[in-house]
């Protein structure tokens, strides 16, 4: 039997389990905010068209209005201006959008600390343990977050100072674009970066750095609990939206046992 054949054969058997990391999209799903000034992302609204009635007597559809950039999304390299003349994410090769999955679990640290933020020693400690990053491999920063997925105050966890939430120090966001080859970086988070990250030097490091290396961003996922530290495959779908900057995504892991 080919892999491929023994893949499908463990999906269908249940040996291989398939882990839906997103998170359900509806009205009340967080989405960020930025200061008043600034262009606002739109909240996730359905608008029913027909339901089984006189506007489509057989028929149930919607239209829906949403950001880029709501719930679990998918960040291309032209969202940030340092990958400005990169991919959109209509042009990332499907090829580049499936690949092995690692799991960075910070969840005990973000309890005590909820700014906390990975650093360059955090990730040559779980090198030293797991290996290099894997060359094509989606990154998963698990902090626990997405506990608070279904309350966006909670979520975005803001005083006046600004949100709260744990990301990447700017020297972890730089080691991870020069000296790695990873397809992108998930988290649990509104955004790939702390949500202090508008105050570090640079500003939105994951952002700056990683778009422009042409790695990608995944966010609001959840069940990272269920995926292994090494040994899942990643498959990440987000719309072809042409021109567009990142979609809403369906991310599934594929786990053995
Ligand atoms: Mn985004």
């Amino acid at each position: 039997m080919s892999d491929l054949a023994k893949l499908a054969a463990g999906i269908v058997d249940g040996s291989v389990t398939v882990i839906d990391l997103t998170a359900p999209l509806h009205s009340g799903t967080p989405i960020l905010g930025l200061p008043p000034e600034m262009g606002q992302t739109a909240v996730f609204t359905l608008e029913e068209i027909s339901r089984y009635d006189d506007r489509g007597p057989a028929w149930y559809w919607n239209n829906f209005h949403t950001g880029e950039h709501t719930g679990t999304h998918f960040d291309a390299p032209n969202h940030w201006i340092s990958g400005k003349d990169l991919d959109d994410v209509s042009q990332v090769p499907a090829q580049r959008l499936v690949g092995p999955a690692v799991v960075i679990d910070k969840t005990a640290e973000v309890a005590a600390n909820p700014d906390y933020c990975l650093t360059v020693e955090d990730i040559k400690a779980w090198e030293a343990a797991n290996g290099p990053l894997p060359k094509r491999a989606w990154v998963l920063f698990r902090t626990g977050w997405s506990q608070y997925g279904d309350d966006p105050a909670k979520f975005a966890n803001a005083d006046e100072n600004g949100p709260h939430t744990p990301g990447v120090t700017p020297e972890a966001a730089k080691y991870i674009a020069e000296n790695t080859d990873i397809l992108g970086w998930g988290v649990e988070t509104v955004g790939t970066d702390a949500g202090g990250a508008f105050a570090f030097d640079p500003p939105f490091p994951c952002h700056a750095m990683f778009m422009g290396a042409n790695k990608y961003g995944l966010t609001q996922l959840r069940n990272l609990d269920k995926v292994p530290t090494t040994g899942a495959v990643v498959i990440a779908a987000p719309l072809p939206i042409v021109n567009g900057s990142g979609s809403p995504c369906r991310v599934l892991a594929l786990v053995a046992g």
